[in-house]
């Protein structure tokens, strides 16, 4: 196996890469997600012979992480496949038998996904189905505004102002109730929660609308029979081993014309030089960056030698990057009916709901507990005993600060609280993701901010020192222009920046 060189350019260890070669490396990838993974998977497709993906974890998926369950497999990442036949992951899902087609349910629709579900107040009574149907369809209406589908108006307003602006018409236009106008802007405040946790964002007032975010058509929330890694799994098929290195962290990457090689044969003009954490050098022609855009954003300084060009690094720390907490209790069995799908949180007022208070008491900026900004907890179609319930924004963020005990705790006084009609024990077990404290995520996934300047998406996804002669290139699901966020937006990324690697790469680094 080909590794690392010292900083006089020295092997550091004895081998050679998958072909037998010794010598600098063709391609250094750094990250072994889904986009790093697709883009060597494309690359040795193509007969580069010399890929090397450097991941700093102990383990390949970035943000696709499967782990186990009490009753079966559950995602601490992704977890759907957004939309049907035109996205590639869901061709390659299909062709691998990775889906339950018969027992996955049409969700076409955020709003339709969760008729099923129960709608609580904090006082324990359920909202009817007829109330909640009709307002989650008006802000459907408003979801595909801001998402672009609808109209391309307003550019630079917020996600959060559009759903505020269009929910007053649509209160101003009906005869309402006061006890019927709490209800509804109940349902409004959970939706901006929804969309807040969709959105990976902090608060939806910092989200650009319309989104450029494109869906594929077909089924919003495909799941996977064994969870998101089997199709990561496959991908990783079509990569040698001796291609990937874990627990090497990249600290830096010297893009500056260095010409160390010890390769007669070949005539080097750019060769970059890629620094780990353990002191070793990696020598290549290309770099493909594939770090989550919130490692970026904390990194900018000193990730690059020379430093990032000043409008490429205003663009990546001017773009979006929140977070987002997910929550898996389980119980020793269900509690629930076959027929429930979940509860949902409906907040009528800003009374503290609690006679005895939750273990925690964090609060966010506004002085609102933290557990606001959960949704609520839904059935996972594959696990019998487990509820998922999502956390998105500062509440998710101050989440990570508390221990499982306290989350646990909360989690039980709300679901007694709202579900006040159920017989709802305390759950067994609890496990959450904590994905803004690992040290080399940052958080949940981009989004398009209204802070984000018209050109910003050509600046993030320019190649240094050039489009013309690309040597580091950046690839990763915030470098995809209409999928950011996504596993397939990611994946999309990898294909496009190893493209443009083959469309200038030299015959001699191909096998
Ligand atoms: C809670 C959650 C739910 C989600 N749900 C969905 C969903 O349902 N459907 C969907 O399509 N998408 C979903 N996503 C988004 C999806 O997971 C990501 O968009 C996608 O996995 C990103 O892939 P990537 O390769 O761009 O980045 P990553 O998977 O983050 O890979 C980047 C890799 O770079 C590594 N790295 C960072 N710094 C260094 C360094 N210095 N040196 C070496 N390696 C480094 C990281 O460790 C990481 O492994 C979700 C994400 C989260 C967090």
């Amino acid at each position: 196996m080909a590794e690392g060189y010292d900083k006089a350019g020295s092997p550091v260890e004895e081998g050679a890469d998958i072909t037998g070669n010794k010598g600098p490396l063709s391609v250094v990838i750094v990250g072994g997600g889904i986009a790093g993974i697709s883009a060597a998977r494309h690359l040795i497709k193509n007969g580069i012979r010399q890929v090397k993906i450097l991941e700093a974890m102990n383990r390949l998926g970035g943000r696709i992480h499967t782990v186990n369950g009490d009753a079966g497999k559950i995602d601490f990442g992704a977890q759907y496949i957004h939309g049907g036949e035109d996205n590639s992951l869901y061709q390659i899902a299909v062709k691998h038998d990775l889906i339950d087609r018969s027992s996955t349910p049409t969700k076409g629709s955020v709003a339709s996904t969760f008729y099923g579900n129960e709608f609580y107040k904090e006082n324990g009574s359920r909202i009817p189905k007829k109330i909640v149907k009709e307002v989650n369809e008006f802000l459907e209406s408003v979801h595909k505004e801001c998402n672009g589908i609808d109209n391309n108006t307003n550019y630079h307003e917020s996600m959060g102002n559009c759903f505020e602006r269009r929910f007053e018409e649509y209160l101003g236009s009906r005869d309402n109730t006061l006890e019927d106008v709490d209800t509804r802007k109940g349902l409004f405040d959970w939706r901006m929660r929804w969309e807040m946790h969709d959105n990976g964002c902090r608060s939806l007032f910092d989200v650009a609308s319309p989104a450029r975010y494109q869906n594929y058509t077909g089924n919003y929330f495909t799941e996977i029979k064994n969870g998101f890694q089997s199709v990561f799994s496959m991908l990783l098929k079509d990569v040698p081993c001796a291609c990937v290195r874990t627990e090497t962290p990249v600290t830096r990457i010297n893009w500056e014309n260095i010409r160390i090689c010890n390769d007669e044969n070949r005539e080097d003009s750019k060769i970059c030089m890629v620094e780990t954490k353990h002191g070793e050098y990696f020598y290549c022609d290309y770099v493909i960056v594939t770090v989550p855009l919130g490692y970026l954003q904390l990194n900018i300084d000193t990730l690059f030698q020379p430093p990032l060009p000043s409008g490429k690094k205003a663009a990546i720390l001017r773009s979006g990057f929140g977070n987002l907490v997910k929550v898996f209790l389980t119980w020793t069995k269900p509690f629930w009916e076959k027929s429930f799908e979940g509860i949902q949180f409906i907040w009528t007022s800003d009374e503290d709901i609690f006679d005895t208070q939750p273990a925690s008491t964090l609060t966010k900026k506004n002085g609102d507990p933290w557990y606001r900004d959960f949704d609520g907890f839904h059935v996972l179609e594959d696990n019998s005993c487990t509820l998922l319930g999502w956390i998105g924004g500062e509440g998710g963020c101050l989440s990570e600060r508390l221990t499982e005990g306290e989350i646990l705790e909360t989690c039980y006084l709300l679901l007694k609280k709202f579900a006040a009609d159920m017989d709802i024990p305390k759950p067994c077990k609890i496990q959450r993701t904590q994905w803004q404290s690992q040290e080399y995520i940052r958080g949940c996934y981009s989004y398009v901010s209204i802070y984000n300047e018209p050109n910003d998406f050509q600046e993030l996804i320019k190649p240094l020192p050039s489009k013309q002669n690309p040597v580091v290139l950046f690839a990763g699901e915030a470098m995809s222009y209409y999928h950011y966020s996504t596993t397939h937006g990611a994946y999309e990324s990898g294909i496009d920046a190893a493209n443009l690697v083959l469309q200038n790469v030299t015959q001699i680094n191909r096998i």
